[in-house]
């Protein structure tokens, strides 16, 4: 079975990229490397360069590749850029999902999976957070991807396209094996900024805000491990190949960390001190997102095998130490 892995150059899409080929899957990536690493790709892997927006480009892989499936990486992800810069995340999220399915439906392939996110819930009704809970975006990155799930309804209905929608709580961490991991510029995730400490590039780490309503006053986030996430897309596809229906799937480890939290536990996970500074809360930042991921575990028979945070951070340390400039 082939699958075309659009965006299999970024951080999430290359660690699906592992597990495919582990798993025995024939994989074709394509990405525009403007934000993935062609050195994230393995050689294992099919190779082109190319925009998700370009109908050729697209087309011609689907004329010259057999492709029995479709996993969708490929969109922009910073919320703070999404607000300065609105239009760019429509066109890349949405213009590039849009033909992405047009090429799809003209190409006969039927079945695709992709990313979404905690963000197209912005301010939670409850935690944990379920898939029918509201979705009400707080910011144009999080609306994006919520117009990307209902772009796939659709179009499914129309074409018949099978869809399974992931949504994201917090990625982090890197492959065991330490040969790819996290690599963005500029890095806004709290993970790899507190690793920068230890790894000498930055004195402390900022705290957004310690007036938030949780036990210690900084925010509480669901951190979810990437090899993981990538699991999951397999077994989304897998689900679909076996008749499963189109859904939406929350993927958390359904515990939740204040930053305070991550910063112990990457202080145990490094052995190093690393000092922090309280600053003002960044807009938009909800003050707790925990998943449930129920859901997921009954339909797709999904089950992290992360869980525990120093160990995720300690394949995180593994990367960054061994790579302090990135896939540079
Ligand atoms: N955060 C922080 N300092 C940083 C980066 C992030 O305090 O330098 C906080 C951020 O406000 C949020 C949490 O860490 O509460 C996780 O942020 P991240 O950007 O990693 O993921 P998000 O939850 O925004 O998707």
């Amino acid at each position: 079975m082939s699958v075309l892995v659009f965006g299999g150059a970024g951080y999430i899409g290359s660690h699906t990229v592992y597990e495919l080929l582990d798993n025995g899957y024939d994989v074709v990536v394509a990405d525009n490397l403007s934000t993935g690493h062609i050195e994230a790709v393995p050689e294992r892997a099919k190779f082109y360069n190319g925009d998700i927006r370009d109908k050729k480009f697209v087309d011609g892989i689907f004329k010259k590749e057999k492709i029995d499936c479709v996993i969708h990486f490929a969109a922009y992800s910073l919320v703070g850029e999404s607000m300065s810069s609105p239009l760019k995340y429509y066109n890349n999220n949405l213009y590039g999902t849009m033909n992405l399915l047009e090429n799809m439906v003209e190409n006969g392939v039927k079945n695709i999976v992709f990313s979404s996110t905690a963000a197209t819930y912005g301010e939670p009704e409850r935690i944990p957070i379920y898939e029918e809970d509201r979705t009400c975006p707080t910011n144009t990155y999080g609306e994006t991807k919520l117009s990307m799930e209902k772009m796939m309804k659709w179009t499914e209905q129309a074409h018949g396209i099978k869809y399974v929608a992931l949504r994201y709580f917090n990625a982090c961490g890197a492959h065991v094996s330490g040969v790819i991991g996290e690599d963005h510029s500029p890095e806004t995730h709290l993970i790899p900024i507190i690793l920068q400490v230890p790894n000498g590039k930055r004195p402390y780490v900022s705290i957004f805000g310690d007036d938030y309503d949780t036990p210690d006053g900084t925010c509480i986030r669901d951190y979810i491990h990437v090899t993981d996430l990538a699991r999951a897309h397999i077994l989304a596809m897998e689900y679909m190949a076996k008749g499963g229906q189109s859904d939406v799937f929350n993927l958390g480890n359904g515990v939740g960390f204040s930053v305070k939290e991550i910063v112990e536990a990457s202080e145990r996970a490094t052995g190093f001190k690393i000092p922090v500074k309280i600053e003002k809360r960044r807009a938009g930042d909800p003050a707790k997102l925990v998943a449930s991921s129920q859901k997921a575990k009954n339909v797709l028979k999904w089950k992290p095998e992360f869980t525990n945070i120093e160990e995720i951070i300690k394949t995180a340390w593994l990367w960054h130490s061994t790579h302090p400039n990135g896939y540079k």
